[in-house]
């Protein structure tokens, strides 16, 4: 693996470098370290948990909504608070979506069969 650093988040693919998102690291806490894997749908991290801290998985500054950071810049997060947007991860369990009923019903077909 390179030194590039990635958003540990399943299916998001911002880096330090592709995005203008800080990285954060997992919190020492054990208990919200785990909170923070389930967020991001790694349990593949559990059992790396005592050290995550100290490893190079960041989680990208997409999954924090703005009241949790420390400053405008979005460069630094409050204390103790989880990453609670996951709204790119084609994984509609965890955030409720009722945005989609925008559909347009036209079909381009417009004949509607003159003879049977
Ligand atoms: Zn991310």
């Amino acid at each position: 693996m390179s030194g590039v650093r990635r958003c540990a988040a399943l299916d998001c693919l911002n880096t330090a470098e592709n995005s203008d998102y800080s990285l954060f690291r997992f919190p020492l806490d054990i208990e919200r370290a785990k909170i923070w894997i389930k967020a991001c749908n790694r349990e593949d991290l559990l059992p790396k948990i005592q050290n995550l801290h100290n490893t190079s998985y960041r989680v990208c500054g997409e999954h924090f909504s703005q009241k949790m950071f420390a400053n405008k810049s979005r460069t630094r997060l409050r204390k103790n608070v989880n990453p609670d947007i996951f709204l790119s991860l084609g994984r509609p369990s965890t955030v409720e979506v009722s945005l989609q009923t925008d559909e347009p019903r036209q079909k381009p077909y417009s004949c509607d069969g003159a003879g049977r």
